[in-house]
């Protein structure tokens, strides 16, 4: 990219500013009672019917993230199906065994989570899949602090006809939508979430979008400040963004031959998405160096 340092700066400047008055109205941290629609023209005074409109407004609005969501975890196809019950079965297994599967030393009574992601991903590799453990990491803009995610994934060739298909495959991804003091509607929409997520990118990317607006309308709907962590945007760089992919050695315990086994390698993935999707984490990666 031949941008000029004081062009890249110029755009930072813009995008901060801009992130900023955004940053307030999404997180509705000094709105009391603005319209969902943040279409308030200094209406102070309201009456009955406003607020019948608005609560109407709310619930429709959990309902409509419901049954998003609903429909978005029954579509799966079979690829989707296949590596969920090699997961599923891998993830049991371990933490059932009986002998530690912790190579680390760390974890004594359960597995811990970067051993079972090992454990997994061969387990994934052995059934002839493409597995690799994922890392993202990125820089802190002036919307989000910086931050770095592990998870799985398995980049799918099979199909000439669909081209190259990913499935991410999070091991603990309820966890990572649960917040301490929400509401009870956001709640409910959490605990539909599965404890172990997998499914194609776009699949994530929906998931994503309605957890994270459901979080912004609960803290509003709260009157407290939404952590930047809990952006849409944050959440897209955890699994979505930039990661090194590793593909695991799978345990020596597994007994298949040296033939099979795959060697590890380390690569690269952009996601093609992201451009579209998140063009300032574009202009994070260009600036902060
Ligand atoms: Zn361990």
């Amino acid at each position: 990219m031949a941008r000029t340092p004081a062009s890249t700066a110029r755009e930072l400047l813009a995008a901060s500013f801009s992130g900023m008055v955004f940053g307030f109205h999404e997180d509705g941290g000094l709105e009391s009672y603005s319209s969902s629609d943040g279409s308030q023209e200094n209406e102070a005074t309201f009456d009955m019917e406003d607020d019948q409109e608005e609560d109407e407004k709310d619930k429709l609005f959990w309902e409509n993230q419901n049954q998003i969501l609903q429909a978005t975890l029954c579509r799966t196809n079979s690829l989707e199906t296949k590596i969920r019950r090699v997961t599923k079965e891998a993830v049991k297994e371990a933490k059932e065994s009986e002998e530690a599967v912790c190579g680390c030393g760390k974890a004594a009574a359960s597995v811990c989570r970067s051993c079972l992601m090992r454990e997994v991903s061969g387990r994934l590799c052995n059934a002839g899949y493409n597995s690799a453990i994922c890392k993202s990491k990125w820089r802190s803009s002036p919307d989000f602090p910086s931050g770095e995610h592990t998870f799985l994934d398995v980049v799918d060739n099979s199909s000439s006809r669909k081209g190259e298909i990913r499935v991410i495959i999070e091991l603990n991804f309820r966890a990572e939508f649960e917040m301490a003091r929400a509401s009870e509607e956001y709640n409910r929409l959490v605990n539909r979430l599965p404890e172990i997520f997998v499914g194609k990118v776009e699949r994530l990317q929906t998931l994503i979008k309605i957890l994270c607006s459901a979080a912004k309308k609960c803290m509003k709907e709260k009157k407290m400040h939404m952590g930047p962590w809990r952006k849409q945007k944050y959440m897209q760089a955890k699994w979505l963004g930039v990661c090194k992919r590793t593909t695991s050695t799978p345990p020596l315990s597994m007994g298949q031959s040296d033939r099979l086994r795959p060697r590890p390698k380390a690569s690269m993935l952009t996601v093609d998405l992201l451009g579209e999707m998140m063009p300032n984490m574009h202009c994070t990666a260009v600036a902060v160096v």
